[in-house]
C-alpha cells in the first residue's frame, strides 16, 4: 500500500486530494495544526475516520524529519499556505515567510532522508500577474502582484532547484482558481454563491464584493487534485498548468448566480475596502501540456461548475423542493 502526506489536509484542496488517494488504496496521512481541530471538508466528504491524522510543525525541520521517519512516504502533496491574495496585503510577512520556509524545510529534510520521496508543490497561476500574452504557458515570464503570488513564485523556483540540483522528483502544480462547495467563504465564487442562497430566506441581507471588472479562468477543485496525483505517478518530474483555457469576469459569475436564483442584484454593493492594492485584470491559461502528457481531461464549462455549486449550496441549505 502506497503512503502519502497530505498538508494543508483541513483545505479545500486536501480533502478531496484525500477523497481520491483512498479511492485508489493510499494510507493517507494528513498534517494538522491541532489534532483537536474540526476538518469540516473531511467530514462533509465522510473520509474522516480513514485519515490518520499527524502534527507536524511546517517550521520545523526536525518535525518534518520526525514524520518522514515514522512514515517514510511514497508521496508528499504540500498544499499548507496562507492561500488568500487578500489578506497576503494585510500579512505580507506572515504570507511569505511561511509560504516560503515551509517548502524549503521539506525539501531539505527529503534530501537529506529520502531523495526518492516524491514532492508535489501547491503553486499558483498568481505567479504570473502582469503577462503580455495570453493563454499562460509554463514558459511566460512572472511579474507576480502580491506577497502571496511572490511567496509562491519562491516556492515554485525553490521546488526546480532541488529537482535540478539534486534529481529529486519534485513538481509543481501551477493551479488557476478552483472552486467547490468546500472552498472557505472568503472567496468570491463560494462568498457569492452562499450569501446568494442566504439573500433567497433573508430578503435584506447585502452582498460587498470588490473589483467586479477582472476576468479569472475558473475550474472545478474535484477534477483537478486529479492532475496533482497525475504529476506525482508520471515517470519524468516537471512542472503543469492546471487551468480550463477560458476566462469569465467575476461581473458574469455574479449575474449568472443571481438569475439563476431570481435575486435582484439591487442588493450588492461594492465597499472600496475589497478592492485590491494591485490586481489581475485578465488571465488564462493554456493545459495543452497536461492534457497531452498527463492524460488528465477537463472539460467543464465554469456555467456548469456554477450550477453543480449552486445545487450543491442549495441541498446543505434545505432549499430544494
Ligand atoms: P485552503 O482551503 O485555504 O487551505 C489552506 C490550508 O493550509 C489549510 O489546511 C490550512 O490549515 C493550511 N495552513 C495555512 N497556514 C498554515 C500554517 N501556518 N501552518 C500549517 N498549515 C497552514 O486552500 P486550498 O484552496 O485547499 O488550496 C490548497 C493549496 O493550493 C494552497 O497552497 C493554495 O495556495 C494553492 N492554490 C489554490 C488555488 C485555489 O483556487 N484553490 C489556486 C492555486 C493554488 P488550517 O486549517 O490549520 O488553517
Amino acid at each position: 500500500m502506497k503512503v502519502a502526506v497530505i498538508t494543508g489536509i483541513s483545505g479545500q484542496d486536501g480533502a478531496y486530494l484525500a477523497q481520491l488517494l483512498l479511492s485508489k488504496n493510499y494510507k493517507v496521512v494528513g498534517i494538522v495544526r491541532n489534532l483537536n481541530q474540526r476538518l469540516h471538508g473531511l467530514e462533509y466528504l465522510n473520509i474522516h475516520d480513514q485519515i490518520t491524522l499527524e502534527l507536524c510543525d511546517l517550521w520545523e525541520q526536525a518535525s518534518i524529519l520526525r514524520l518522514l521517519s515514522k512514515y517514510n512516504p511514497d508521496e508528499i502533496y504540500n498544499l499548507a499556505a496562507q492561500s488568500s491574495v487578500g489578506l497576503s496585503f494585510e500579512y505580507p510577512v506572515e504570507t511569505l515567510k511561511f509560504n516560503i520556509t515551509s517548502v524549503l524545510n521539506f525539501l531539505e529534510v527529503i534530501r537529506l532522508f529520502n531523495k526518492n520521496i516524491k514532492f508535489y508543490q501547491a503553486s499558483s497561476s498568481e505567479m504570473y500577474g502582469v503577462v503580455k500574452e495570453l493563454p499562460i504557458k509554463i514558459t511566460t515570464p512572472m511579474h507576480p502582484l502580491s506577497p502571496y503570488a511572490i511567496s509562491k513564485a519562491s516556492g515554485f523556483w525553490t521546488g526546480i532547484n532541488y529537482r535540478e540540483a539534486y534529481g529529486m522528483h519534485c513538481c509543481s502544480g501551477i493551479l488557476f482558481n478552483h472552486e467547490s462547495y468546500l472552498r472557505s467563504h472568503n472567496f468570491f465564487v463560494k462568498k457569492v454563491v452562499s450569501q446568494a442562497v442566504k439573500m433567497l430566506k433573508d430578503s435584506s441581507l447585502l452582498m460587498y464584493l470588490g473589483n467586479l471588472d477582472v476576468n479569472r479562468d475558473f475550474g472545478y477543485a474535484p477534477k483537478y487534485v486529479e492532475a496533482m496525483w497525475l504529476m506525482l505517478n508520471t515517470d519524468m518530474p516537471k512542472d503543469y498548468i492546471i487551468c480550463s483555457g477560458k476566462s469569465i469576469s467575476l461581473r458574469s459569475i455574479v449575474e449568472y448566480v443571481f438569475d439563476k436564483l431570481n435575486l435582484n442584484t439591487s442588493n450588492i454593493r461594492i465597499s472600496s475596502d475589497l478592492i485590491r492594492p494591485t490586481d489581475i485584470l485578465d488571465i488564462y491559461g493554456d493545459n495543452t501540456e497536461s492534457v497531452k502528457v498527463l492524460g488528465w481531461n477537463y472539460d467543464l464549462d465554469f456555467y456548469k461548475v456554477l450550477d453543480l455549486l449552486i445545487e450543491e449550496e442549495l441541498m446543505n441549505n434545505s432549499l430544494m423542493n
